[in-house]
């Protein structure tokens, strides 16, 4: 009986292991055919000063994918597959591409959001052909370094991969800031953050959701603001969804913040929309 049962269990597990395969083939022939067909867009989400004016600094860009039939994906469902299959250099290429022209169009139209941020994988990053790539796209695209932000986590910083040490020391000769995203979540110890040209930190989300009812949480976003300053860092909080939480970190001396009660990420062109209403108020309250 146990032989057969387990017969039966291996056969279950090749079977299920089978699907799996193949639906990951599936999704890597479906990732090549969207870079082809320009299937990706970037979506954009507002980082603004905690202070009563909510100053915008910039936007943080976040890749979609505009699936031709199951709607937009998020990366959640496709970053991995992506960046096993070998994906990397040609989302690199897009997304820096993407945002740089958004830009470029959002400062012909008179609009200013500051900069944009892109965010680049350990994968994306180890390419030599990172820093050549932005100069490309800063030049072609008549901006200045400092339009421009690359959010690097935490396992970037880890990796303790020259070829990705030297590629962030361009891009911040270059002028580029580089943040460390999702701040607290990862290893990084104060030595990483000494060796590295890190210019600002975002306090992960998970650190502000808890922050009104979880004193850990708040002790641990507090350190990390006070931890910047004390570097010289910008800090910027992530996923900040209440005005409990916005207040909390604006009373902890918090730069920076982004999330749902600020705005949701957007497509380009409502991105647009509120770029121009948070404008048109701008000028009418002077
Ligand atoms: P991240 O860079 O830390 O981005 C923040 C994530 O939190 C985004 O999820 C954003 O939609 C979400 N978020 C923002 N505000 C709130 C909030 O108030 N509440 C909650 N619950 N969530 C909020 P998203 O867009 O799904 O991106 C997930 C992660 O995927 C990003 O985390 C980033 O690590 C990665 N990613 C996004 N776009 C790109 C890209 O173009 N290239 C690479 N390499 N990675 C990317
Ligand atoms: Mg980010
Ligand atoms: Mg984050
Ligand atoms: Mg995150």
């Amino acid at each position: 009986r146990s032989k057969s049962g387990g017969r039966r269990t291996v056969s279950f597990f090749n079977s299920a292991m089978m699907a799996e395969t193949v639906a990951r083939m599936e999704l890597i022939a479906e990732l090549r055919k969207a870079i082809e067909d320009q299937q990706f867009r970037l979506a954009y989400q507002p980082i603004v000063d905690i202070s009563g004016r909510r100053r915008l600094a910039g936007f943080e860009a976040l890749v979609r994918w505009q699936h031709p039939t199951r709607g937009v994906l998020g990366p959640s469902t496709f970053l991995n597959v992506a960046t096993s299959a070998g994906l990397d250099g040609e989302l690199c290429a897009f997304t820096i591409g993407a945002a740089t022209r958004q830009m470029r169009a959002w400062l012909d139209d008179g609009l200013d959001p500051g900069y944009v941020a892109v965010n680049l994988s350990a994968t994306e990053l180890r390419d030599a052909s990172v820093p050549a790539r932005v100069v490309a796209a800063l030049a072609a695209n008549r901006l200045l370094p400092r339009h421009l932000e690359i959010e690097i986590t935490e396992n970037v910083v880890i990796s303790q991969d020259p070829k990705i040490e030297s590629n962030l020391e361009a891009l911040h000769r270059l002028g580029v800031r580089i943040a460390l995203d999702d701040f607290g979540t990862g290893y990084s110890s104060l030595a990483h953050l000494k060796r590295f040209p890190v210019d600002v930190l975002k306090i992960d989300q998970s650190f502000v959701r808890d922050m009104d009812t979880d004193p850990e949480d708040a002790v641990i976003a507090r350190t990390i603001i006070r931890l910047a300053h004390s570097l010289d860092l910008t800090v910027v909080a992530e996923g900040i969804e209440t005005e409990v939480q916005f207040a909390h970190l604006r009373r902890m001396g918090c730069d920076r913040g982004q999330g749902f009660l600020i705005a949701k990420p957007a497509m380009a062109d409502q991105a647009t929309e509120w770029l121009e209403s948070r404008q048109r108020r701008v000028q009418g309250a002077m």
